[in-house]
């Protein structure tokens, strides 16, 4: 065998090794631990590798902004439609033709132009202290939280917490400006204290008597209540929840969900890792790993997120939270909610 033809050997054999060692690069601003066990769920299914690479959402964004072309990401799996609509609206992403996924995941959690999905859900509900001196049948709306006799009363996270501007940017689209605008002041002026923390935090605030009324996703009050630690069980005690405007709307709710890079170098690879995110098997590891609802079927056998019990969800389509969240962040700085 002459060199030359030797090379040619070699070099096909190195681009069959890299044919079959597949994998799908991921840039993930999700923050929880049960993810790992999806991934290698994912592997285990496929033999394709997962690497990973963690950040927060704006961190993720901004380097996807900055690698453009040569970006080696393949898909971006995040926490908030909000964090979603910023991508698409960067143009980061791209459509995404699966027949699995329109089929599996219901139209109000994905984007009109399949450029991301939603697989996994939480409800944004009100938490109130059960002896905080605020009587429950007070506070069973979002609008309730406006009401002046809760001045005082109310924890909230910051106004630039994506949960919260996505929560407003939906009002916006449901009950128009104005009125979105008139909430927000009157929940601001009802603030105990300037808003400080992550969801946990109110929580604990609640618990603490330190305000009597909260907002939060539903997955960090069940972490409390699923917990061993008589801690966190004692929190969980002390908090009622209640899900709002169950006789009209419906609760807010919001997903975590996965678009593919615009300049994915491995996108077969990608749909297919979005398509296991939609299966039974995965949709029960965002159940029973970080007490989400599942968004295509079932509860993954979770006994403390079943506790919370049924409730009705709104049903606006999820993308309405981007494109109203450059309005929702104008309220907010309108109103001061800081
Ligand atoms: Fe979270």
């Amino acid at each position: 065998m002459s060199l030359k033809s030797l090379i040619a050997v070699l070099a096909a054999a190195g681009l069959a090794a890299t044919a079959t060692a597949a994998e799908v690069n991921l840039y993930t601003g999700r923050h929880y631990e049960a993810d790992t066990q999806l991934y290698a769920a994912f592997e285990k299914a496929t033999g394709i590798k997962v690497n990973v690479f963690e950040g927060k959402a704006d961190e993720i964004l901004a380097k996807l902004e900055a690698e453009a072309e040569v970006s080696p990401a393949d898909v971006f799996l995040t926490a908030d439609a909000g964090n979603l609509w910023r991508a698409e609206s960067k143009g980061l992403l791209q459509a995404i033709d699966s027949e699995t996924l329109k089929t599996r995941i219901p139209e109000a959690y994905r984007d009109p132009e399949n450029m991301w999905f939603g697989f996994s859900r939480r409800a944004r509900i009100i938490f109130v202290a059960k002896d905080g001196g605020v009587d429950p049948s007070l506070v069973q709306t979002y609008e309730d939280l406006a009401r002046p006799e809760l001045k005082g009363k109310l924890c909230m996270r910051s106004g630039s917490a994506i949960y919260n501007l996505s929560l407003l940017g939906a009002f916006v689209a449901e009950w128009g400006p104005e009125k979105a605008e008139a909430w927000a002041a009157g929940v601001v002026a009802n603030l105990a204290k300037p808003p400080q923390g992550g969801d946990s935090d109110q929580i604990k605030a609640v618990a603490a008597g330190e305000c009597a009324v909260t907002l939060a996703n539903t997955y960090y009050f069940v972490r409390f209540l699923a917990s061993d630690k008589p801690e966190d069980q004692a929190i969980a005690a002390k908090v009622q929840w209640i899900f709002p405007n169950q006789s009209t709307t419906g609760a807010h709710v919001n997903i975590s969900g996965a678009g593919i890079a615009k300049y994915a170098p491995n996108r077969e690879a990608a749909v297919k890792f979005l398509e296991f995110l939609a299966s039974d098997e995965a949709q029960n590891y965002f159940a029973a790993g970080n007490n989400e609802y599942p968004i295509a079927g079932g509860d993954g056998g979770n006994a403390a997120l079943a506790k919370l019990g049924d409730f009705k969800a709104d049903q606006l389509n999820v993308s309405a939270y981007g494109e109203n969240q450059p309005a929702a962040q104008e309220i907010m700085d309108r109103v001061g909610w800081k």
